[in-house]
């Protein structure tokens, strides 16, 4: 049994949090429907068999019409209603290209082009079945989230170097592919886990790993099978192709990105990853203005990062989402590779100074961002 964290209660009387998560907060308090299970009731006018082009015309008609549908289903007293689902979905569409896009993986932006389905493996080693590692009632989240339905998925995209979760984000599999980290589970089970999460108070499902974004294809089924009315949050670093991004837009209802560098090379160092600042942002920006648009943003404040990284974050943030809250993180600490190869990576052993902090939150509040109620 979790017991309540007091400020997770206490942060619904800032009117300004209510105002920007306004839909989130009348789903968990039960008076309106999740985005999944509307994708769920739209119809779609195609055969399912058609090839991936064909799949994907049907897809943009329905991505169109869907902000109206939502809006119209969101007036009145209807809105409580949970919808019928129909035979062949918007969702079931979803499947279906998530299922075609595994056999060529491009899930994300390293666009591996992976047989996934035939057991090739890409960067992220994630192959055709999710593994998790945990699944639990998160306290720790940021207060409008606790408590979270989390589920941990093994593998990412990334490689940080400073990586906290590094056994289950890059080393859960070994050369062999044996997993050392997590079980494979079927969008099934994992139905099963997110319905106990939600029995047991969850105000959200709250995809994670490593990165989710490996396993898209396989929460798509989950959502299949799933029938629960909580919202299902997307806890990522935002590395997603546009094909992946536009699989989740309708179905996400509320967004928690990363946004950790502004610098392409201080990326690549970090992360191992190529050309992040357009891609996370440009991620960001189509789930705040085509997406739910409500969202936290995690920025990690790196050591001697606050006016390379932090501050021009916290300006595309100011101009770029203005809906969004921002949280200006100081928990950076020297893990995984930081630690074993210090002289390498001497800039970043070291926790943020309370200077740094400052600097940071200083320049979130210069910049009116809200950041408070879930830093
Ligand atoms: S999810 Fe990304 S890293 Fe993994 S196989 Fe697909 S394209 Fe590659």
């Amino acid at each position: 049994m979790w017991r309540t964290r007091p400020d997770s209660i206490s942060v619904w009387k800032n009117p300004e949090v209510i105002s920007r998560l306004n839909r989130y907060y009348q789903l968990i308090h039960e008076e309106k429907v999740a985005r999944y299970l509307l994708a769920k009731a739209l119809p779609i006018d195609i055969d399912l068999s058609s090839d991936l082009p064909t799949l994907w015309e049907e897809h943009e008609r329905l991505a169109r019409e869907f902000p109206s549908y939502i809006q119209e289903y969101d007036k009145g007293n209807e809105a409580k209603i949970v919808p019928k689902p129909v035979e062949s979905s918007f969702l079931e569409l979803k499947v279906t290209i998530a299922d075609e896009m595994l056999k060529k993986c491009c899930f994300c932006e390293r666009k591996c082009e992976k047989n996934r389905e035939e057991g090739e493996l890409g960067v992220c080693r994630v192959g055709k079945e999710a593994v998790v590692n945990s699944a639990f009632l998160h306290m720790g989240e940021e207060t409008v989230l606790v408590p979270s339905g989390t589920i941990f998925f093994s593998g990412c995209t990334f490689k940080c170097v400073f990586c906290q979760n590094h056994s289950i984000s890059q080393e859960w599999r070994n050369h062999d592919g044996k997993i050392l980290d997590g079980v494979e589970r079927s969008p099934q089970r994992i139905a099963g886990i997110a319905g106990a999460l939600a029995r047991e108070g969850a105000r959200n499902i709250n995809w994670v790993g490593g990165d989710p974004t490996s396993n898209l294809h396989a929460i798509l089924h989950v959502l299949l099978s799933f029938d629960v009315n909580i919202c299902q949050l997307w806890n990522s670093n935002m590395f997603l192709s546009v094909e992946g991004m536009k699989l989740l837009i309708e179905v996400m209802d509320f967004w928690l990105p990363d946004l950790k560098y502004a610098n392409d090379d201080f990326a690549k160092r970090m992360s191992k990853i190529p050309n992040y600042w357009s891609v996370a942002t440009r991620n960001i920006k189509m789930a705040h203005d085509h997406g739910s648009g409500e969202m936290i943003v995690r920025h990690l404040v790196m050591p001697g990062r606050v006016k390379a990284d932090t501050y021009p974050i916290l300006e595309w943030c100011a101009k770029s989402i203005p809906n969004a809250l921002v949280n200006v993180m100081g928990q950076y600490r020297p893990m995984h590779k930081v630690q074993r190869h210090r002289e390498k990576y001497a800039d970043i052993n070291r926790g943020i100074t309370r200077e740094e902090l400052t600097w940071a939150r200083d320049k979130a509040e210069e910049l009116d961002i809200l950041w408070r109620p879930v830093s």
